[in-house]
């Protein structure tokens, strides 16, 4: 079996009057994330590190913004097609590791809650997934609270 590792980054504006999603988990919150799909920049950056360990491109490629398919889709959904591709591809995951980068709300008490949601989709165990919450401290886009960014970084094995 070879070992692969992938990274992944995704950063969304936040606005007013918009559900906020975050690891398939609706946190609330008087803004929301814009985007094609839902705006969960944690799911987007982990489907991309999955991508790149196994060496395909990324979310943009296989869910195209400019689809009306993917019109304000869940991004679990999106995730759960990634994964299905993964296993298509051989690939079983060992570990993911996640930061996402808010500086409101408070990300930690919804951690939990995103790994119920998230480790089934991924088939891992609660300690094979990593999720951590930073602020910016108060530095520029994300530290104004105009975006909310996340990162994932993923080990897998490939058959
Ligand atoms: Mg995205």
């Amino acid at each position: 079996m070879k070992i692969k590792i992938g990274i992944g980054y995704d950063i969304h504006r936040l606005h007013e009057g918009k559900k906020l999603f975050l690891g398939g988990v609706k946190i609330p919150f008087s803004k929301g994330l814009t985007g094609h799909s839902d705006g969960d920049c944690l799911i987007h950056a982990i489907i991309d590190a999955l991508l790149g360990a196994i060496g395909e491109g990324d979310i943009g490629q296989y869910f195209p913004d400019t689809d009306p398919r993917y019109r304000n889709i869940q991004s679990t959904k999106l995730l759960e097609i990634i994964m299905d591709h993964v296993r298509k591809k051989g690939g079983s995951i060992h570990h993911i590791d996640c930061i996402i980068i808010a500086e409101s709300p408070k990300i930690g008490p919804h951690i939990a809650k995103m790994k119920q949601v998230l480790c089934p989709l991924l088939q891992i165990q609660t300690n094979d997934l990593g999720i951590k919450s930073k602020t910016n401290e108060g530095i520029g886009s994300l530290g104004q609270g105009e975006a909310i960014a996340a990162v994932a970084q993923a080990l897998l094995g490939l058959e």
